[in-house]
């Protein structure tokens, strides 16, 4: 049976932006987010991470840690009953430095390769899910995927709502404080009770 999806962005929505997150110690649960993920769980919505590592390719920090931290946020969110369905992550960068990683792909949000790969491993109800993130490409490629997608005032979020959203013409549907009040705003919308 087809099944909705919350797609959440990582950096800056589920863990704080701290620029490249190059090693494990960088990476900083931000408050609230396994709440938030637990109520996705719940509610019979997917949790699927889809996220722009370009560090790989410009050489900051191998593929393997990028492994390593969706473990380690298993592990977090574990501990508080919540549960991330899937992760899916664009390695690449053009101008990077690792060969194999340097060339205009089809997985860097705002494009939609990922949005390919997630649907290829779940059976995803597209109409009713729903796309999360710090970032104005996040909404872009929301956007493209045919989405809503509602931006978090975490990470980058606040910059880009004073300073990119103004002009463009692809906006969010709906500006959250942070994950969980974007989990709120969608579950609401979908008429289910918190
Ligand atoms: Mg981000
Ligand atoms: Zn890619």
């Amino acid at each position: 049976m087809k099944k909705p999806a919350v797609f959440l962005d990582r950096d800056g929505t589920i863990n704080k932006q701290m620029g490249y997150i190059n090693h494990l110690s960088r990476f900083v649960l931000i408050k609230g987010v396994s709440k938030a993920i637990k109520i996705l769980n719940e509610n019979g919505f997917l949790a699927i991470v889809l996220t722009n590592q370009s560090g790989v390719a410009r050489g900051y920090f191998p593929i393997d840690l990028v492994y390593q931290i969706n473990e380690y946020l298993s592990e977090e969110l574990e501990k508080e009953n919540a549960r991330i369905d899937g992760v899916f992550f664009c390695p690449h960068y053009p101008k990077g430095s690792l060969l194999e990683y340097c060339f205009e792909c089809d997985c860097r949000k705002p494009r939609t390769g990922l949005i390919r790969q997630a649907c290829s491993a779940f059976d995803i109800d597209m109409k009713r899910s729903y796309m999360v993130g710090d970032r104005h490409t996040d909404i872009e490629f929301a956007h493209h995927c045919g989405m809503e997608g509602v931006l978090v005032k975490t990470g980058y979020g606040v910059g880009e709502v004073e300073y990119i959203l103004p002009g463009r013409e692809i906006q969010p549907a709906y500006i959250a404080d942070d994950l969980q009040d974007a989990v709120k705003w969608i579950l609401n919308k979908e008429k289910i009770k918190v």
